[in-house]
């Protein structure tokens, strides 16, 4: 298997000084993603965005992560930064889609879920860039993974690493843009947040992020709330039975 820690386009150091911007959506794979940078950088800023979503949950949920991992882990509490959450409304009124409207998630007559919405990555981390610029960030983090995904063609790494040289080449800039999720699937996004943080990581991930399209908070699972019927949670539910039947075993490599 390739490293957990594969990026789009360049080998991170294992302690690369400097300042990074983590795209985080208060989901899990962005959490986890928080918590390599926090792991890896000297400084992190988060930016989030607001394009309308159907259910607000994974907004409102972006502060108490934030929260809870300066609470739990004093040693990442000084590096964490400030948070950008920018309004792409936009970017909601012109996609119809399951995730901005009501309408049904189901697979396209295009073999793409009705949930992606076209552009959506490609326009995160050209906003995520621009911040970066702004606040003197070379690194961009990003939650993206195409081992077991929904087929979103934003998500591979051949479109991230061209994102790299589209910012790079239109800001005159030299961002490295990682991915540390991208070659692993969602049993070893567990083992690596174990590998991060920990227990106390893992149960921050369960109790505090958000994934379900369906915006589901009041149904917990032993993998965390959600409705766990949608195709979100059947990924974070599956990944977490083949985690934990593996145990400590996938844990500890
Ligand atoms: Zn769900």
């Amino acid at each position: 298997m390739p490293p957990s820690s594969a990026p789009a386009a360049a080998t991170p150091p294992e302690k690369a000084p400097g300042k990074a911007v983590v795209l985080f959506s208060g989901g899990q794979d962005s959490t986890v993603c928080l918590a390599w940078a926090l792991d890896r950088f000297d400084s992190v800023e988060t930016v989030g965005f607001d394009y309308g979503q159907r259910h607000r949950v994974e907004l409102e949920v972006r502060p108490a992560v934030r929260d809870a991992i300066r609470d739990a882990f004093p040693r990442w509490a000084a590096r964490l930064g400030e948070d950008h959450l920018l309004d792409l409304g936009v970017l909601g009124r012109i996609s119809e889609t399951a995730l901005t409207s009501e309408a049904e998630i189901a697979m396209g007559a295009n073999g793409l879920p009705t949930t992606f919405v076209p552009g959506r990555n490609l326009l995160f981390l050209t906003f995520a860039a621009a911040i970066a610029y702004r606040r003197g960030a070379k690194h961009i983090v990003t939650g993206v993974c195409e081992t077991d995904y929904s087929g979103y063609p934003d998500c591979r790494d051949d479109t991230m690493k061209a994102m790299q040289v589209a910012l790079n080449l239109g800001m005159e800039a030299r961002f490295v843009v990682y991915t540390p999720l991208m070659w692993i699937d969602k049993a070893a996004t567990w083992a690596l947040t174990h590998r991060l943080g920990g227990d106390a990581l893992v149960e921050l991930v369960r109790e505090h992020t958000h994934s379900c399209y369906q915006g589901d908070r009041a149904h917990r699972h032993d993998w965390g709330y959600g409705c766990g019927a949608c195709p979100a949670c059947e990924l974070r539910r599956q990944g977490w039975e083949r985690y934990a039947a593996a145990g400590m075993t996938m844990a500890a490599t």
